[in-house]
C-alpha cells in the first residue's frame, strides 16, 4: 500500500515515534504513522504475559526520564489517561548483611542513610539536583555548547569520569559505592570506562528532582496516551505494517525512521550516497539483556525492610561484585552472579495484579545476542537478598534477546538503548549529521539519536523539529 496525499510518515510506533508524529501534527502537517506489529507502544508496551489479571511491562517500567521529559511535560497526557505513581522510595540496593543503601526523595534522606558518605553525597548531588530543570534540558537535548557553563563545570567534570573511580574517589562506605555503580551500571558499559558516572548522576538527580515513577496501570497507557493526543490532532496510526522499502511511504514529503541504523539501512537504500550508508553501517550496537518476569503469589519477602518499599532493587551486592558483573560483560560473558535490575510496580501500583498478588519484572545485562538462559542465576540472585522469593512464583515469563529482538526489531541482539552510549556515541549518535541524512526527505528519530535509550521522547521531538526546518514540504 503506497501512501500518498500525507505531508509526512513516521515509522515505527514506539515515544519517539509517536513524540515526533504529535510534533509535527502540532505544527499543521498530516501524520501517518506506520507500526509493524499489532499494538503501539514500542518499548512502553504492557501484557498479561503470565496470568490473567497480571500486567506486565515487556520493556520499559520505571519512567523518569518520561516524568522529567521536557517535552512530555507539555503535553496534555493526563487528559488521555496518563497518571503516575510513585513507589514511597525511588530505589534500594541490598547488601549480604541484610542492610540495604537508600536511594530517596530527598538529597537530605539519602545522605543520611550513607553514615561517614553523608557529606559527601551531599557535596556531589546538592548542585546538580540544584539545577536540575537546567542540566534535565542539558541531558535529554542534542549536544551543544551550554550557555550555563558554570552548573556544566560542576556536573560535567565529575560527570566524565567513570562510576568506579568516581565512587571509589569520593565515598569510603560500602553503600555509597554499591549504590553508585549501580546507577552508573545503566550505562550497559564497564564501570571502568569513561562518562559511565554521568549515568548515575543523572539517574540519581533524576530520583531527588522528579521522582522514579510508574504509569499508573502499565507504561502502556503512556504509548496509548501519545497515540489518543496525536489522533485529536489529526494524526493516523497503522498496525501490522512493517515498512521495508521506500515504496511503501512514497508520496510523502518527510519520512522519519523511529528505527534503528540496521532497519533504516535496508529501506532507504540507494536515497542517499554510499559513503553515508557506510557511516551509518559502522554504527555500534551494545550488549543485550535477559529479562524475567513474574506473577508473585505475595511482595517479595526482602531481608531489608527499604527494599519492600522501593520501586526498583539493583540486586547485584558489594561494589566490586557489580563492577566484575559489569566488566564480564563488556567482555563478552556472562556473569554467574549478574547484577540485576528489578522493579515491582505493585509497590506503587496495585492495579497491576489481582487483591494481594504482585508482578515482579527484572532483567540483566548479558553480550549481545547471547544464547544464554540467565533465568536461574537471575532468580538466584534475587533470592540471596529476598530469601522464600522463588516459593512466591505463581508463573513466570522469560526473554532472550533473540526474544526481545523477535518482539520488536529495535533491540537488536538485545540492546534496549538503539546502540553503545559510550562517550563517542553519547554525542555523535548515529552520525554527525544527528537526526538528519544527506536526504531531505529522510529523518532518524529513534533512541539511535541523542539523548539516547530512555523512554524521553526527545529524540522524536527533535528529530520532526529538523523535519520542520529543512524538509521540503511543498
Ligand atoms: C527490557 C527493557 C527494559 C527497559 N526499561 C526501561 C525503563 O525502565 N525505563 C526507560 O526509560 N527505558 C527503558 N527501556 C528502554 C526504552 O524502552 C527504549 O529506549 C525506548 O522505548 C526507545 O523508544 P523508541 O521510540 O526510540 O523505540 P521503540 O520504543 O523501540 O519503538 C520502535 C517501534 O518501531 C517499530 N518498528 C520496528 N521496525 C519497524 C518497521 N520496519 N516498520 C514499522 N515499524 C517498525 C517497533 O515495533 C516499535 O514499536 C527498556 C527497554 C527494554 C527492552
Amino acid at each position: 500500500m503506497a501512501e500518498s496525499r500525507i505531508d509526512a510518515v513516521v515509522v515505527g510506533a514506539g515515544p519517539n515515534g509517536l513524540a515526533a508524529a504529535i510534533v509535527l501534527a502540532s505544527a499543521g502537517k498530516s501524520v501517518r504513522v506506520l507500526e509493524a506489529e499489532s499494538t503501539i507502544g514500542g518499548g512502553t508496551r504492557s501484557e498479561a504475559l503470565t496470568l490473567p489479571g497480571f500486567i506486565h511491562d515487556i520493556c520499559s517500567s520505571v519512567l523518569p526520564l518520561a516524568y522529567a521529559s521536557p517535552y512530555f511535560r507539555t503535553l496534555p497526557l493526563a487528559e488521555h489517561g496518563l497518571t503516575y505513581d510513585h513507589p514511597p522510595i525511588p530505589l534500594a540496593h541490598p547488601l549480604d548483611d541484610g542492610s540495604a543503601a537508600v536511594l530517596d526523595r530527598s538529597v537530605a534522606a539519602t545522605a543520611s542513610g550513607l553514615g561517614h558518605d553523608a557529606s559527601a553525597y551531599r557535596r556531589l548531588m546538592d548542585p546538580i539536583v540544584r539545577h536540575a530543570d537546567l542540566l534535565t534540558r542539558q541531558f535529554l537535548g542534542p549536544p551543544r555548547p551550554s550557555t550555563h557553563l558554570v552548573t556544566l563545570a560542576r556536573f560535567g567534570i565529575p560527570a566524565l569520569r567513570s562510576a568506579a573511580a568516581l565512587a571509589a574517589s569520593r565515598f569510603r562506605t560500602a553503600h555509597a559505592r554499591a549504590l553508585f555503580v549501580g546507577l552508573g551500571a545503566h550505562s550497559m558499559l564497564s564501570l571502568r570506562r569513561p562518562a559511565t558516572a554521568s549515568f548515575g548522576l543523572v539517574l540519581a538527580a533524576a530520583a531527588h528532582a522528579y521522582g522514579w515513577p510508574f504509569a499508573h496501570g502499565g507504561s502502556q497507557r503512556l504509548g496509548d496516551a501519545l497515540a489518543a493526543l496525536l489522533r485529536t490532532r489529526g494524526g493516523t496510526i497503522a498496525t501490522d505494517f512493517r515498512v521495508g522499502g521506500m515504496a511503501q511511504v512514497s508520496g510523502s514529503g518527510a519520512v522519519l525512521f523511529d528505527l534503528t541504523p540496521r532497519q533504516v539501512l535496508p529501506i532507504a537504500r540507494g536515497q542517499w550516497p554510499d559513503g553515508f550508508s557506510r557511516q551509518l553501517q559502522r554504527f555500534r550496537y551494545g550488549p543485550g539483556v535477559f529479562k524475567v518476569d513474574w506473577a508473585l503469589d505475595g511482595p517479595i519477602p526482602w531481608r531489608a525492610d527499604a527494599c519492600r518499599r522501593a520501586g526498583t532493587v539493583h540486586v547485584g551486592g558489594a561494589f566490586d561484585e557489580v563492577v566484575a558483573a559489569e566488566d564480564a560483560v563488556a567482555a563478552g560473558q556472562v556473569a554467574d552472579r549478574p547484577f540485576v535490575i528489578l522493579a515491582q510496580p505493585t509497590v506503587a501500583d496495585p492495579t497491576r495484579a489481582p487483591a494481594g498478588k504482585h508482578v515482579g519484572w527484572a532483567y540483566c545485562h548479558v553480550p549481545n545476542g547471547s544464547t544464554v538462559d540467565m533465568r536461574e542465576r537471575i532468580e538466584a540472585q534475587i533470592e540471596r537478598f529476598a530469601p522464600g522469593f522463588t516459593s512466591r512464583i505463581l508463573a513466570r515469563h522469560v526473554m532472550s534477546p533473540a526474544e526481545m529482538e523477535r518482539r520488536n526489531a529495535n533491540y537488536v541482539g538485545g540492546d534496549i538503548n538503539g546502540g553503545i552510549a559510550d562517550l563517542r556515541q553519547l554525542f555523535i549518535r548515529p552520525t554527525r549529521r544527528l537526526y538528519g541524512t544527506p536526504n531531505r526527505q529522510l529523518y532518524l528519530c529513534s533512541s539511535s539519536t541523542p539523548p539516547g535509550g530512555g523512554v524521553h521522547g526527545m529524540c522524536g521531538y527533535y528529530g520532526a523539529r529538523s523535519a520542520l526546518r529543512h524538509a521540503r514540504w511543498s
